[in-house]
């Protein structure tokens, strides 16, 4: 098996034409992109090339039958220059799992932490220094052999592309806690990054929107009694000073900033109860003024305060904290993320 990464660079950087301080989330893309492919039962020929378009048949399977998972991560820059990811380790492990639910071939952890860090190295300018900068970076993996037969496909792409991103600044986020649409059910592919996921919530998250709700939190499938995660983000309920979030189960992405949270609040001495989280329990908390805070959790946007939900026809608005564990809990990741503390559960990779 030929596992060294062919390089060819591009003659052409757009680096110049790319406005970082005005960037949309997702929109532009570095120079080079690192590509595998599977083929004969083995993960061949890896290379990094420039980022641009590729041939896939008409017939692959991941057009029709949406055999493709995804990962989401983070570069960042300290103030001297050196690289670090964020428990990548942990996404490692992920996409593999979403991957073995989609029945797609396990990706090797050399090939993946090796083309990981030489595209970051090559990239390295696209990393820009400074609290809230950050590169994106999105490994994929699709299903390309050209047969549109329901079954597994035998051929793959393993891709990483990478987009640099500012932390957007939290607008005023509220929510409806869904009620007649799911995300996911017992037994299927909720815990993955599985493109399908995705596209499904677009049109009734495009209902809320209508309703001036800018997500929805989703609720277990049967009942709907049950507070489970949002679309990109895991979900956190703080009633008085306790912390609440829900188990991740076969329904729920195990994400690494929901891991992170916990580990924080723990070393902070916050209270936290991971159980499940009722609709009813926390809107009565609501009522009292017991709910302090509502916060989602994801690497994109890191933790992201909740204002408002709707839920059965009733409106809740939430305080306006001083202190609140959204603002404590960012603070402190980004600290780490950036190289500005002590680094005790050793979440930093140095690239
Ligand atoms: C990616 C994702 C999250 C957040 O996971 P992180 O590892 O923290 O980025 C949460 N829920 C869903 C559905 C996701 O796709």
């Amino acid at each position: 098996m030929n596992t060294t990464i062919k390089v060819t660079l591009t003659d052409h950087s757009k680096i110049n034409e790319v406005d970082f301080n005005n960037l949309l989330f997702g929109r532009v893309f570095t120079d080079h992109m690192f590509e595998c492919d599977f083929v004969d039962g083995e993960w061949v020929n890896p290379v990094i090339k420039p980022y641009g378009p590729f041939e896939v048949e008409p017939s692959a399977r991941v057009f029709h039958y949406g055999q493709a998972v995804f990962e989401g991560m983070k570069a960042f820059k300290d103030d001297n220059d050196t690289i670090f990811m964020f428990r990548p380790d942990e996404n490692f492990r992920r996409i593999n799992k979403s991957a073995k639910r989609l029945a797609i071939p396990e990706f090797p952890e050399n090939l993946f932490f090796d083309g990981l860090t030489n595209l970051l190295r090559i990239e390295k300018n696209w990393i820009k220094k400074g609290r809230g900068n950050s590169l994106y970076i999105r490994p994929f993996v699709i299903a390309t052999e050209g047969a549109i037969a329901a079954s597994p496909a035998s051929k793959y792409k393993f891709m990483i592309i990478l987009s640099p991103a500012q932390s957007y600044y939290n607008q005023d986020v509220r929510v409806l806690f869904a009620e007649k649409y799911s995300r996911s059910a017992d037994g299927g592919v909720g815990f993955a990054k599985a493109a399908g996921n995705y596209a499904a919530q677009f049109y009734p998250t495009s209902l809320a929107h209508e309703k001036g709700y800018q997500q929805i939190i989703w609720t277990d499938a049967s009942t709907h009694e049950y507070l489970e995660e949002a679309g990109t983000m895991n979900i956190f309920f703080r009633v008085n000073d306790m912390l609440l979030t829900a188990p991740t189960n076969d329904r729920i992405l195990d994400g690494v900033t929901r891991k992170s949270v916990i580990q924080l609040a723990k070393d902070n001495d916050i209270e936290i109860e991971i159980r499940r989280v009722s609709v009813a329990e926390i809107k009565e908390a609501a009522k009292k003024g017991e709910l302090l805070e509502i916060f989602g959790s994801g690497t994109a946007a890191v933790i992201n305060p909740i204002h408002g939900f709707e839920h059965g026809g009733d409106i809740f608005d939430l305080p306006k904290l001083e202190n609140s564990y959204a603002s404590l809990f960012k603070q402190q990741l980004m600290d780490i993320q950036y190289n500005l503390t002590e680094d005790p559960h050793n979440w930093r990779y140095k690239v």
